[in-house]
């Protein structure tokens, strides 16, 4: 794409008062590109207009070329459609919002601090701790505000005259930096045996520590919002220990790099994905790998994965650790399976006491959990998939203005929302509601986020799902409860966060969620209005032998398509691996309860149809990790192959995409022993295809795409890429994930919408 966009950015940090207004203003002037900048509360705003190379070389430009005081803890960007600027202009400070500027996510450790960590002659040699204005915890050690000492985990330690001095010199770098401390004042680390004994501290301990991890110990290092498992990971025996004992079979495992150097050797780094993984936000990028050079890394960290999960070290512990080590290390969450991570060490000690031989702990307590985030590149976009550190508890801006609502989110990879004027507050990542741990999480960081900015919902979003305990929860809230439906919020965040206000074609496809006529959805095309929805196509539907057991079962969907097309003679199709993945005894009952559709729900899932695929061709049928089957089919596939597979669309009350000729399809070039890698990029280009074919028929200019499934890099880019050669406007998700984690947003914007609660006039 090379056509004019427009690029919105919010930079916090020190960047008021510093010259940054009139730097952006000669900058963008230089470079002629017209938009405008602004001063608000919450940091500095601005917009300009180019082609997407110029936008692209402004936004690393802007960092790089800075006035020397200036210091940019965050910067959030997104692209959007034209606003038509022609000239650039500084425009009048806002003053409205200043409560919510307050409260900082964690920042990745500055230049200055990691100069003096590795000073010698440094007092704070050294000392893991190491912060300043510009870096450090902030949102994990908050308790309350405004954001003092005293009312922050660090009330516990009082300041050296050393570090009083710092902290009451105005021209000090750690001028009323709350955490300030040092090796003489501060929290320090202790190296614990698995049992909770303490073996040593201080600098002793995190050499210890060092040598476990060389060793192949497991070792679970308290970090900034939570535990991590390290291990080393070339260390093929540690990283199979490690997994088993997290019952965390073959979901891909996050990495530290020791160096940005190791990252370029290592993966393919474009400009916009290095700025990406040295940002103050430091997420885990994924990176693809680069070709045969697996070099060094143990093949369990990612198994059969072409990306990498990769953060560079984010805080003084970390860069003192990996440079120990000069090694990487898969640095997973400190939990076990899907349950919230660990933050306290008791806490560590009892549920981790099976994974862990040795723990690196230390004595500034976490206020809350704040796991890594999760972001690729995308379509020249930042894509984030997991929103949490660095990012949380930073709003969405939005240009109405909203009532204070709640919103609860869905059931998997929760997060909760809260909205005030124009900001939408979104909660960090909470995870799977389907433990009590997870569940006492999600009640924890609900009251937290309400607390913190003293707002009081006048009503509770949540979603249609009856059994949710997310919607329970709304229930019982005392609150007027807003049931949006799940496919509505989706796009309905995915058009918030682009500034689409509507008519807009909303393409939502996912695994799963519950429909307005109580079936499976997960494959939907809604055309959204001012006010609400209208269910416009769905993928047609099939039954899902096993219900629930279907999500982690491939083979299920796989049996519920061929079922939908070849009746009970299915079941005699045992060349099929799907078929004969079950024993014949349980084809028998499969059978039955197929054809009395009982325990086999319908669906117009479009996750489901991945899985059916994927089981199809022998490539997955049953899943270690949710979504595995869509992930090893995207992966599988040969970007060579251009070829499609037909589809039918179906005109009957809403639109029916009917997937049959695309099985059938898949069927014969299965006969002809065609490569799966091909058979999946013509799915894939079908896929992509079909989403034109239907917003030609709908005829909506703008098309947004949500759900789990557009976390697929491949479906994406070529859904986009051909909607944009058909003529139409297509908008995809950025700041917020795509997944289930943006439900939240989706859901207190479709809230405000709904005319009986007219909250928005
Ligand atoms: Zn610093
Ligand atoms: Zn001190
Ligand atoms: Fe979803």
């Amino acid at each position: 794409m090379t056509e004019r966009q427009r690029l919105r950015a919010v930079i916090r940090g020190a960047v008021q008062g510093v010259g940054f207004r009139p730097y952006v203003y000669r900058l963008a002037t230089q470079m002629s590109l017209p938009g405008w900048v602004k001063n608000s509360p919450q940091g500095v705003f601005l917009e300009i207009e180019g082609t997407p190379d110029l936008l692209e070389t402004f936004l690393l430009r802007l960092e790089d070329e800075r006035p020397p005081r200036a210091s940019i803890q965050s910067l959030e960007y997104s692209l959007l459609p034209l606003a038509g600027f022609t000239e650039f202009e500084i425009r009048a400070s806002d003053t409205a919002g200043a409560r919510s500027a307050v409260v900082l996510p964690d920042i990745a450790t500055c230049a200055d601090c990691l100069r003096e960590l590795f000073d010698p002659n440094d007092r704070r040699y050294g000392y893991p701790f190491t912060n300043c204005t510009n870096c450090g915890p902030r949102f994990s050690i908050i308790r309350a505000l405004p954001y003092d000492r005293p009312q922050t985990t660090m009330a516990g330690f009082m300041m050296c005259p050393d570090c009083r001095a710092e902290y009451e010199n105005p021209a000090d770098r750690r001028f009323h930096a709350q955490p300030n401390a040092c090796p003489a004042c501060g929290p320090h680390v202790a190296f614990w045996s698995q049992d909770g004994t303490v073996a040593t501290q201080r600098q002793d301990a995190i050499r210890q520590a060092v040598d476990a991890i060389r060793n192949g110990k497991i070792v679970a290092v308290k970090g900034l919002g939570g535990f991590h498992l390290i291990v080393n990971a070339g260390d093929e025996a540690a990283v199979l220990r490690l997994r088993e004992r997290k019952h965390r079979e073959e979901k891909p495992l996050a990495l530290m790099a020791p160096s940005l150097s190791w990252v370029e050797q290592h993966v393919e780094l474009s400009p916009l994905e290095s700025r990406l993984l040295r940002s103050p936000e430091a997420p885990i990028a994924l990176l693809r790998r680069k070709q045969g050079n697996g070099a060094g890394l143990a093949p369990s960290v990612a198994p059969g994965n072409p990306y990498l999960g990769i953060m560079l070290p984010y805080t003084p512990l970390h860069h003192i650790l990996l440079q120990e080590l000069e090694i990487p290390v898969v640095a997973t969450s400190g939990n076990l399976s899907d349950e919230p991570i660990c933050t306290d060490e008791t806490d560590a000690l009892q549920r981790l006491q099976n994974v862990a031989d040795r723990f690196l702990v230390h004595n500034r307590p976490i206020a809350r959990h704040v796991d890594d985030s999760v972001a690729r590149i995308v379509l020249g976009r930042e894509m984030i998939l997991r929103r949490a550190r660095g990012y949380a508890p930073f709003p969405v801006h939005l240009d109405n203005e909203l009532p204070c609502m709640l919103g609860v989110g869905a059931h998997l990879k929760n997060t909760v929302a809260i909205s005030a004027g124009h900001d939408v507050f979104l909660s960090q990542h909470i995870g799977d509601l389907e433990t009590p741990e997870a569940l006492s999480a999600f009640r924890r960081v609900t009251a937290d986020l309400t607390s913190l900015y003293e707002l009081k919902p006048e009503t509770v979003a949540c979603d249609l799902h009856p059994d949710y305990v997310s919607t329970r929860y709304a229930d019982t809230s005392g609150l007027p409860v807003a049931r949006i439906q799940h496919h509505y919020a989706h796009a309905a965040a995915c058009m918030a966060e682009n500034e689409i206000t509507g008519p807009a074609l909303g393409v939502s496809w996912d695994g799963t969620g519950y429909g307005m006529d109580r079936t499976v959805w997960g494959g939907e095309f809604l055309r959204i209005t001012g006010d609400g929805f209208e269910r416009v196509a769905h993928l047609r539907t099939f039954r899902l032998p096993g219900g629930e057991r279907a999500v982690t079962e491939p083979r299920r969907s796989a049996l519920g398509v061929l079922y939908e097309i070849l009746g009970p003679e299915v079941f005699h199709r045992t060349d099929l691996a799907p078929v004969k993945a079950f024993p014949e005894a349980e084809r028998r009952i499969l059978a039955q309860a197929l054809a009395a559709g009982l325990n086999s729900p319908l669906t117009s899932s479009a996750g489901r149809l991945f899985d059916a695929v994927a089981g199809l061709i022998g490539l997955r049928l049953v899943c270690r990790f949710e979504g595995q089957a869509a992930m090893e089919l995207e992966w599988s596939l040969d970007e060579r192959e251009k070829d499609s597979y037909p589809f039918r669309i179906v005109e009957a009350g809403p639109l029916v995409l009917d997937w049959e000729p695309l099985v059938r399809a898949v069927l014969s070039d299965l006969a002809l022993l065609l490569p799966p890698a091909r058979i999946s990029a013509r799915f894939h280009n079908a896929l992509a295809d079909m989403i034109v074919a239907i917003a030609r028929k709908i005829g909506e200019p703008v098309v947004v795409l949500s759900g789990g499934c557009f976390q697929n890099r491949y479906l994406t880019e070529h859904a986009v890429q051909r909607l944009g050669a058909a003529g139409f406007a297509p908008a995809w998700h950025q700041r917020v994930p795509p997944n289930d984690g943006g439900i939240a947003l989706g859901q207190i914007v479709a809230a405000c919408r709904l005319k009986e609660l007219d909250p928005c006039a």
